[in-house]
């Protein structure tokens, strides 16, 4: 290339770069720029990424000068930022979630709710589940999402997406207030997302709306009924009654929280949901935040990118864009994304490939890191810096009792420095919704004579967060006495050793039951101490008595071999009931 003056470039290298990029960048050719890496004894194609170090080498090769970028501002610099202007904005439909007891009614309710759109019946188009949809009243729209439960609502939450605007709580006049019902009413609290309560099953003759609302104030709910503030509105799902007054409480709540988004802002959204489908290949539900998402964009969206080949909406209609609050079907993924992913559209098809591959890089180191965060030791290391003044904790009990007794000898906490705040408490086994709410609000599960059921424990582990079990309620305010006053961190008093379920009761006269057993965890042993637990509830804790191999008595059992037992002073058993041997752990703590 005689004659021809090269021109050295600045520019910036950011962790990985693709090859075509780091020409283009450069101004050379891209073969050029394969050639110099193998002269390196790199082989990339275009298309292919090269890391920071590889590309630095290169550039000085090729005569150019270069910034390096660390790994955190990659994103910062690819996204470019933006200054909205206050005259974009425009109001929005709210986003709704529908919570509530199982069988009160959700599922009905965002049926019932879908039917009186009015823009639907117009249009003939098939209507189509794919997790949100619009509906359009008179006077205002309102968008759903329609995969109904606290746990997509708070795994959502815990991926710091706060999709949600409006929550309604739905509660079954004939029935009232049930466990779920009060996990949603602390969840949406939580999240600080205002409450409508809709009184479902008002056509039938045990209803009785009144109860409901008397039930509810007891539960920090005050409807307008009581003077509060809460909307609330009877309903039939069933019998479509008054669900054009839900609709209007909607609107009128959404009213008064002035929800606006800037249509012409760099399109931006939530997940929803995603799958792959036969023919279409991977399909993602993104509920649109800001801006207006149009064919042939590209986009990024956790660890994946695309292009956006098609849009569609609940009704299965072809879009051409699709702005704030809208939930439309996008296609052009490279492979499924998450639901709870951030998305948003980027300017080229390189900024996505490193977007998604300096994510996909780091998701890697994550998952080789220890983070800990909601353990317990962690907890503590953040009370003792000063750095956290409250401790918010998830309490699961095994009588109503126990959740009443523990609350109040916490609430005695109150003037400390450190307050405890019970973010959920409730009987029954620890749930992976339990879980959920613990990691978004970074909090402690605490177990008091039960236990996490399979899924909770898989997620907790997962998270690294700490499950703290108890069976006597001063061991517990002691060690969040402890945790407190940054003085003492709990300790374990007991090892569990093993796990098995009960798989057949055998009845022999005079001897009472004997549980057979298969192990499946670690170890049981004679003579240790164990619990018997039905549904995640601790029934009974006392000594294994027997423990036989075929007709011959043992000493142990392990993980995967099967065996009799019997426990001293009990033989009330059931199939399916799991049995949970521990070990005491004798060192007392020093003060
Ligand atoms: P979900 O578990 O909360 O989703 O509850 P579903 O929507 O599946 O409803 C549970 C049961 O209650 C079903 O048998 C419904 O037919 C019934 N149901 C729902 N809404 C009403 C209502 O307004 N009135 C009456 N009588 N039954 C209802
Ligand atoms: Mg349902």
């Amino acid at each position: 290339m005689a004659g021809k003056e090269k021109s050295v470039r600045d520019f910036t290298i950011p962790e990985t770069i693709t090859v075509g990029d780091l020409a283009n960048r450069m101004a050379e050719r891209t073969a050029d720029v394969i050639k110099e890496l193998m002269k390196l004894g790199v082989m990339a194609s275009a298309t292919q990424s090269i890391d920071a170090d590889t590309a630095e080498l290169v550039v000085t090769e090729m005569g150019h000068r270069y910034n390096r970028v660390s790994e955190a501002d990659v994103e910062d610099i690819l996204i470019e930022t933006e200054d909205d202007n206050p005259e974009d904005f425009t109001a929005r439909a709210p986003v709704v979630t529908i919570m509530g007891h199982v069988d009160h009614g959700k599922t009905s309710l965002l049926d019932a709710l879908r039917s009186t759109d009015v823009a639907g019946g117009e249009s003939g188009g098939i209507t189509q589940h794919i997790g949100a949809y619009s509906v359009t009243r008179p006077n205002g729209v309102i968008t759903f999402l329609d995969t109904p439960g606290h746990e997509a609502f708070t795994s959502m939450r815990e991926r710091g997406a706060n999709v949600t605007d409006i929550v309604v709580i739905v509660v079954a006049a004939d029935d009232g207030i049930m466990p779920q019902t009060i996990e949603a009413i602390n969840h949406a609290t939580s999240a600080s997302v205002p409450i409508i309560v809709a009184i479902n099953k008002i056509d039938t003759a045990a209803a009785d709306a009144h109860r409901i609302q008397t039930q509810l104030l007891e539960h920090g709910v005050q409807t307008e009924h009581f003077g509060g503030d809460v909307l609330c509105v009877e309903v039939s799902a069933k019998k479509h009654l008054h669900l054009d007054k839900l609709e209007d409480a909607i609107l009128l709540q959404a009213d008064m929280l002035e929800l606006q988004a800037n249509p012409k802002a760099t399109p931006s959204g939530t997940i929803v949901e995603s799958q792959l489908e036969r023919g279409r290949g991977a399909v993602a539900t993104v509920l649109m935040q800001r801006g207006t998402i149009k064919i042939g964009q590209i986009f990024v969206a956790g660890q994946q990118w695309g292009k956006v080949r098609a849009i569609i909406n609940d009704r299965g209609e072809n879009m051409k864009a699709a702005g704030p609050s809208m939930p439309v079907e996008i296609l052009g993924w490279n492979a499924t994304p998450e639901s709870g992913d951030d998305f948003r559209v980027v300017a080229s098809e390189a900024t996505a490939r490193e977007i998604t591959e300096y994510r996909t890089r780091k998701a890697l180191n994550d998952r080789n890191t220890v983070s800990a965060k909601g353990s317990v030791d962690d907890i503590f290391a953040q009370i003792k810096q000063g750095q956290i003044k409250e401790l918010p904790l998830i309490l699961k009990a095994d009588a109503h009792g126990s959740v009443e007794a523990i609350k109040g000898a916490l609430a005695k906490f109150d003037n400390d420095e450190v307050k405890v705040r019970i973010v959920h408490s409730g009987t029954g086994g620890i749930t992976e919704s339990d879980v959920s709410l613990a990691a978004s609000v970074n909090g402690l599960i605490f177990g008091f004579n039960v236990r996490a059921n399979i899924k909770a424990r898989e997620k907790a582990d997962h998270n690294q967060q700490d499950i703290r079990y108890y069976s006597i309620i001063y061991d517990l305010i002691d060690d969040v006495k402890g945790l407190l006053s940054g003085m003492l961190a709990p300790e374990v008093s007991e090892d569990l050793i093993g796990y098995a379920t009960i798989r057949q009761v055998f009845k022999v006269s005079k001897l009472g039951n004997i549980a057979g057993c298969y192990v499946t965890d670690g170890m049981v042993k004679r003579g240790a101490p164990v619990r018997i637990l039905r549904d995640d509830v601790i029934i009974y804790e006392g000594a294994l008595k027997q423990l036989k191999r075929e007709k011959d008595d043992v000493q142990e059992v392990k993980n995967t071999y099967e065996c009799g037992m019997m426990f001293e002073n009990y033989d009330d058993i059931k199939e399916g009931d799991v049995i949970e041997c521990f070990e005491r752990i004798e060192t007392k703590r020093q003060l």
